[in-house]
């Protein structure tokens, strides 16, 4: 277990090409006692400070009781100690793969080691900055246990500013991956025994897709009674269920025994100051929840959890206006928004078809027939309180959907024309799933699932 250990360590800056941290960040605090790995010991960096051009002059901290050593990617992060390694997944040919960047900060006092993973979907950048100021404000020093932070799951994609892998794969469908499969299978398979296969719970960060946006929400199977447990320590933060789409890494993860949840907030491709903050603050609760930090957060009233939710969809194609806001309380019947043919002067009213909350919407812009609109986290009927209530189950005909012809009527005038009903009951079609599964975004497009 113990060849010839180093006297001393010496820490190779990152294989050369690799993924050097910057130099002036590089503090090499060298340890006494030899690697018990025989592993090269990763570099300790100031990751609770942010970087400067400097290094800031730290005294060197005659480190307590050495308790908890990490091994991770071919190197041993010893306890209080925060630094920056490298998962190298091969995907390229040598020399042109860039690798993936992986913050560790391993505590002084042995606890769980949670992981936050960001941007799978490489235009999903609220998690790059969540993960960054979580892991950035962490004390090795006052840590119990170790979190593992991958800003960047998707480091193809956020090259180039799409959710997919370069082949137009979702790399989010490939878990836990196979070593002899597609290139995103191979990806997905080495991500998760490097680095997920050290985790003790996850949690996957994500934001809408296409021009839709979140309320900050968790996602999870809520059959799992771990998984229910992780929901509980995110302070108040809106709780859905999905068991997960064959292929996510939440739902690999839970597969093989590590809790795992989805954290969705805001849209892609843009940073939202608010999606960020509460998910900050979500995963800092969960850090003392877990005993891994005193730091406490103050919340105000605790937010539900949904066993049902449906996307109500556009039955018509063009541009989209909402009329309700994220968070925002429905009514069956309610206006959610109105779809106006631009050529035409057509419009259609999008119609909540269930009493609830809107956990997550389109943006205003220009769609297709049948393009998801508002999600509708369901209020469940009085006196009923845990899972249940199957969404076919309510009154498939009374979706509906008003249309009026608004032909040569200046706009606004047209809004409030006769109703008819839409033979399409879509919307409410496709949740005929039994109550608790499937219910959050498997909603028959891919597009939709967010994890
Ligand atoms: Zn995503």
């Amino acid at each position: 277990m113990a060849p010839a250990p180093d006297p001393v360590p010496e820490v190779t800056p990152e294989a050369g090409l690799g993924a050097p941290a910057p130099e002036a960040a590089v503090q090499l605090e060298e340890r006494e006692p030899p690697s018990t790995t025989g592993l090269p010991r990763a570099p300790n960096l100031p990751l609770d400070e942010p970087v400067e051009s400097e290094p800031p002059p730290t005294a060197p901290n005659p480190a307590p009781v050495v308790l908890q050593e990490l091994v991770l990617l071919g190197r041993e992060v010893p306890p209080k100690t925060s630094t920056r390694l490298a998962w190298a997944p091969t995907q390229s040919f040598e020399g042109i793969y860039v690798d993936t960047p992986v913050l560790v900060v391993n505590g002084v006092e042995p606890g769980p080691t949670l992981c936050l993973t960001a941007a799978m979907h490489g235009d999903e950048l609220n998690g790059i900055e969540t993960v960054r100021r979580v892991l950035y404000n962490l004390d090795a020093g006052k840590l119990k246990g170790a979190v593992i932070g991958v800003p960047i799951v998707n480091l193809q994609g956020f090259h180039a500013g799409s959710r997919y892998l370069t082949d137009r794969r979702d790399l989010n469908r490939y878990f836990p991956g196979d070593p002899k499969g597609s290139s995103a299978s191979r990806l997905a398979y080495s991500f998760f025994h490097e680095v997920i296969a050290h985790c003790d719970a996850l949690v996957d960060l994500h934001t809408g897709s296409f021009y839709r946006t979140n309320l900050p929400q968790l996602r999870g199977d809520l059959r799992n009674p771990r998984v229910v447990q992780l929901t509980k320590g995110f302070g108040s933060t809106v709780v859905v269920h999905s068991e997960g789409t064959a292929g996510t890494l939440r739902r690999a993860a839970v597969e093989v025994g590590i809790p795992a949840v989805t954290l969705e907030a805001g849209g892609p491709s843009v940073l939202s100051e608010d999606a960020v903050s509460h998910s900050v603050k979500a995963i800092r609760t969960l850090l003392n929840h877990l005993g891994m930090t005193t730091r406490f957060s103050l919340w105000g009233d605790p937010e539900p959890v949904y066993y049902n939710s449906v996307w109500e969809r556009a039955q018509v194609g063009g541009i989209v206006f909402s009329r309700v806001s994220l968070g925002q309380t429905v009514k069956r019947g309610d206006v959610l928004g109105t779809v106006t043919n631009p050529i035409t002067n057509v419009r259609t009213r999008i119609i909540s078809n269930h009493n609830g909350r809107i956990i997550g919407m389109a943006l205003n812009q220009v769609v297709q027939p049948g393009f998801a609109t508002h999600h509708i986290g369901i209020t469940p009927p009085k006196g009923q309180i845990s899972p249940p209530e199957d969404v076919v189950a309510t009154d498939p005909g009374s979706a509906r959907q008003l249309a009026d012809v608004t032909t040569d009527t200046p706009a606004g005038s047209g809004e409030e024309a006769a109703e008819s009903e839409q033979p399409d009951a879509s919307a409410v079609e496709e949740n005929h799933t039994p109550a608790v599964e499937n219910s959050a975004d498997e909603v028959g497009d891919e597009d939709l699932e967010e994890d």
